[in-house]
């Protein structure tokens, strides 16, 4: 039968505790009597330098966590073992130990089974020592000689063995390792340590024999290793940290999942990985600063570091990304629903510099050994699912086949779009837009479509959302304005005086280029920026406020129209409706489709209607598919309407008739008479 790890770790500290306890006992009981006959000077001036020394450690860190201590007290407790009553070596060793456990304010348990690794340690060393030397175990006067160096290293051997075994053990099985690659990993490094710490132990016997003074000298030669050694620690950790955060950096956590990868083969047992991507991280870098992008990232951290659990390793891969790697991550559905704890805690505000900011985030699950086996394909598998989140925006994606399948898709699909946007592929169909009361074109709103040289024509949907994940939407945003700016410039030639409405993504609203793009091409087709308006989202305003503000009031500079799209499904604050500024609500298709006067529709659309009017507002109702619904729309006094009833999205050169038809028959009769 398996013994579970908790309860493997647990027997393996109880039984060096008894183990302790019995050889402490015993020595207690061979060696009091004599002890303090024994006892001399020099063994009480090693003893004097071995307590300092024990609270000068190096710290050994694994998988981001500080795990272990190795103490300059080594040396003198080495020293000890070699001329000192072995008794004595011990009381004292274990005495300073106590003392530091308490200073640290380390549990009682730890200090108690650290004390046992010691009696263990130096009684074993000591046997050793006096095993080769056919000296007495207890305490045996006669000095160091040259004869005397054979055992002195095999006892420093011994020493090295069961020390360093023993923590590597306790660290295995707390972290579910097995002890043997435990033990090797930085035994390189233990070994040098170690080896200059007990090497030196014969020369400080030799020097406070010689005499008492020498003792200070020791103490900083002693001193200087640990230093030298700390410091090639800390170069080590800097190099797989974040400087930023302090987290793990990607090389650690790359290790790291490796290990993880190793065990779970061994224990039958999975091993998730979660990356994490902030939503226009890049955005709050560029509209409010470095120092305000820096100072988020490590709230973001801290928060992140705060949510996982204590044996979950958290690292920053770069920029805005982050990775959690869990090991036994248990059910996929309840490691899930976690997840999106986590998201929904990330993406509270944050306050940085006394500006409140809230960012987005997007989480890509992977598994192993169910999504890879390797760490690279961990990873790219978890970056697979991260694409699928970063496409609903604000969500956790588990990886799936179909997805890595739908991700390859995407790149060829992203791939396509590029050099179709060069070869002039998208076209913009247009949807009228009449004025509510007397059905008068006012206006047309664009809307892209892609002639695929093989597919056929493609609908936004098609297209619009993989564009967004990357740089492309700006390519497209900027397309689609110039064709509608000429079309305008057309039709104002053929007598038609038009507004156009052009659809910008969330991801530009941020963008400091746009406004200057809008203007070279508003001057290049001579068309005055009143006659443009640009439709937002609102749930994208809402999303980033501060930062929307900001690159919105460059746009009104312009003096371009501003239109709260899809109005009523977001979670708009009314407040930043009027800092936001915009001269029109766009009420969403779905309040209007099956609207009659009596629906519950019809009392949002009143509300909206009214709200819009009170701000000064032009509002717009879309989605007008029957003619109940104008009906509605006209009694509430709303002012454009667009929709399939009036006219569906046409090419450029169909507008003109399609306006002089309903100018020679205005819409309503001409619906009314079902032409
Ligand atoms: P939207 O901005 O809400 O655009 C209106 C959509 O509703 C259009 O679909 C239009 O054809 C459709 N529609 C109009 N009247 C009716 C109606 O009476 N009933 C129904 N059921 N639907 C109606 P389309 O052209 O497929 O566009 C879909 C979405 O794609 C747009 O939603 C817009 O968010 C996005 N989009 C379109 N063109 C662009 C563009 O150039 N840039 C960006 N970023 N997004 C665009
Ligand atoms: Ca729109
Ligand atoms: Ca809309």
């Amino acid at each position: 039968m398996k013994i579970p790890l908790p309860d493997r770790l647990d027997r393996f500290v109880g039984c060096t505790i008894a183990g302790g306890l019995v050889v402490l006992a015993v020595l207690v009981a061979l060696g009091a009597p004599a002890m303090g006959r024994d006892v001399q000077v020099s063994h009480l001036l090693l003893a004097a330098a071995l307590f300092p020394s024990e609270m000068l450690p190096i710290v050994l860190s694994r998988r981001g966590k500080d795990t272990d201590l190795i103490t300059m007290s080594t040396t003198y407790a080495f020293a000890l073992t070699l001329i000192a009553p072995v008794l004595f070596v011990v009381l004292v060793q274990c005495t300073a130990v106590a003392f530091d456990g308490l200073r640290r304010g380390s549990s009682r348990r730890k200090t108690v089974w650290n004390c046992s690794q010691y009696v263990l340690t130096l009684s074993v060393a000591r046997a050793a020592y006096v095993l080769v030397d056919r000296r007495s175990f207890l305490f045996d006067g006669r000095p160091l000689t040259h004869g005397d160096l054979v055992a002195v290293l095999v006892a420093a051997i011994v020493y090295f063995l069961v020390n360093n075994g023993m923590t590597a053990a306790v660290v295995a099985l707390a972290d579910g390792q097995r002890i043997l690659p435990a033990l090797v990993e930085d035994a390189g490094f233990r070994l040098s340590i170690f080896g200059v710490l007990l090497g030196l132990a014969p020369v400080v016997v030799e020097s406070v024999r010689l005499s008492a003074w020498l003792l200070p000298v020791v103490f900083f030669a002693v001193s200087a290793v640990r230093r030298s050694a700390a410091l090639s620690l800390e170069r080590e950790r800097q190099s797989l940290h974040d400087a930023l955060t302090g987290l793990p950096n990607r090389v650690l956590l790359d290790i790291e999942c490796g290990k993880a990868l190793q065990w779970a083969a061994q224990e039958d047992d999975c091993v998730a990985l979660m990356i994490i991507d902030l939503d226009h991280f890049r955005d709050v870098n560029d509209t409010l600063g470095h120092h305000v992008g820096d100072a988020l990232l490590l709230e973001v951290a801290e928060r992140l570091r705060a949510l996982v659990g204590t044996n979950d390793l958290v690292a920053r891969l770069g920029g805005d990304e982050f990775g959690v790697l869990r090991r036994s991550p248990g059910q996929p559905d309840v490691l899930l629903r976690e997840v999106e704890r986590w998201l929904a805690e990330l993406e509270q505000p944050y306050s940085v510099d006394g500006v409140r900011i809230t960012v987005g985030a997007s989480i890509g699950v992977a598994a192993a050994p169910a999504d890879a086996d390797d760490a690279q394909g961990l990873f790219q598998r978890a970056d697979v699912a991260l694409y699928g989140a970063k496409e609903r925006r604000s969500s956790v994606v588990a990886y799936t086949v179909e997805r890595d399948e739908h991700s390859v898709a995407r790149l060829n699909l992203l791939a396509e779009l590029r050099d179709g946007i060069e070869r002039g592929e998208l076209e913009v169909h247009y949807q009228p837009q009449c004025d509510c009361h007397t059905g008068a074109l006012t206006g047309v709103e664009a809307l892209v479509r892609w002639r695929h040289p093989s597919r056929g024509l493609l609908l936004p949907e098609e297209f619009i959302l993989a564009a967004e994940t990357t740089s492309l939407i700006t390519a497209l945003t900027t397309t689609v304005l110039d064709l509608a700016l000429r079309q305008l410039a057309i039709w104002r030639l053929q007598g038609l005086d038009l507004t156009v409405a052009i659809n910008v993504s969330a991801r530009q609203m941020t963008d400091l280029d746009l406004p200057e793009a809008v203007q070279e091409l508003l001057a290049r087709h001579r068309i005055a920026s009143s006659r443009l308006i640009l439709e937002v989202t609102e749930s994208s305003m809402m999303a980033h406020p501060t930062r929307t503000v900001a690159a919105l009031s460059k746009l009104s500079e312009l003096g371009v129209g501003l239109s709260i799209d899809d109005f009523g499904t977001g979670y708009s604050s009314l407040a930043y409706l009027n800092t936001l500024g915009p001269d029109e609500l766009k009420i969403d298709r779905s309040f209007v489709i099956g609207m009659s006067p009596e629906s519950s529709d019809a009392v949002i659309v009143r509300s909206i209607i009214e709200l819009g009017h009170n701000l000064g507002l032009r509002v717009v109702a879309e989605g007008v598919e029957t003619l109940a619904a104008w009906e509605v729309l006209r009694q509430l006094d709303c002012d454009i309407v667009q929709g399939y009833l009036l006219g569906r999205p046409m090419p450029g050169d169909r507008v003109l008739d399609w306006a002089v038809d309903n100018f020679v028959l205005p819409p309503r009769e001409r619906i009314l008479k079902g032409a």
